[in-house]
């Protein structure tokens, strides 16, 4: 299981993250962020294989995966 975050001060809302995602498990974010974007948001983290599409396409670096035991 993975445990997959998204840093909302870091993210742009550039969203190249959310077509990756072969579970279509990010979403664009409602809340606004200090520097007036919406993050990106993961819905369900779940369901997170890790495959790390989106971490790859990241500018950023603003996603995290972590292997949860
Ligand atoms: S690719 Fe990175 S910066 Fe762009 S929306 Fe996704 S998390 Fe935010
Ligand atoms: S690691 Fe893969 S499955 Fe998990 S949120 Fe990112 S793109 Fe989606």
């Amino acid at each position: 299981m993975f445990l997959t975050t998204i840093d909302k001060e870091s993210c742009k809302g550039c969203y190249l993250c959310i077509p990756v995602c072969p579970k279509r498990l990010i979403k664009l974010g409602s809340e606004i962020n200090k520097r007036g974007y919406h993050p990106a948001i993961i819905t369900d983290t779940g369901e997170c294989t890790g495959c790390r599409a989106c971490f790859r396409m990241c500018p950023d670096l603003a996603i995290e995966i972590a292997k949860v035991v």
